[in-house]
């Protein structure tokens, strides 16, 4: 599977038993459907989350599904106070998250409360010197 950005073959990483695709160049997470909910261990956290999509209007340039390659729709991810704007296969593949933005999205809407998943990204996007 190609990183939807730069084209780069992306690797699977395990983030908390889940295992996800990463892009070692541009630093972005691919989450299949599934494997957020998986990652959330919360069937409803999940559900507020996928709820608060808005789509968004942008003159960013569409990023391709990485298993349909159809292009992705920009969606900003309320209840944050800060809305990050995200990628997600409007076939349902699974969603595209830049460097950082599944932080974002994880602190801002109160998720991972125990921060088990936030520490497991900190380890994977060392804080840049
Ligand atoms: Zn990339
Ligand atoms: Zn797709």
């Amino acid at each position: 599977m190609q990183c939807p950005v730069c084209q780069t073959p992306m690797i699977a990483i395990e983030l908390d038993e889940v295992e996800t695709d990463y892009c070692p160049e541009c630093q972005g997470i691919w989450l299949d459907a599934g494997e957020l909910e998986i990652l959330l261990e919360d069937a409803d956290q999940t559900r507020r989350l996928l709820d608060s999509f808005r789509p968004a209007e942008t003159t960013e340039t569409a990023r391709l599904c990485p298993i349909c390659l159809k292009s992705m729709q920009k969606v900003y991810v309320e209840p944050s106070n800060k809305a990050v704007l995200i990628d997600r296969c409007l076939k349902s593949h699974g969603l595209w998250f830049d460097r950082g933005e599944l932080m974002q999205v994880l602190q801002q809407g109160a998720f991972d409360e125990q921060g088990k998943v936030a520490k497991l990204l900190r380890e994977m996007y060392p804080p840049e010197e």
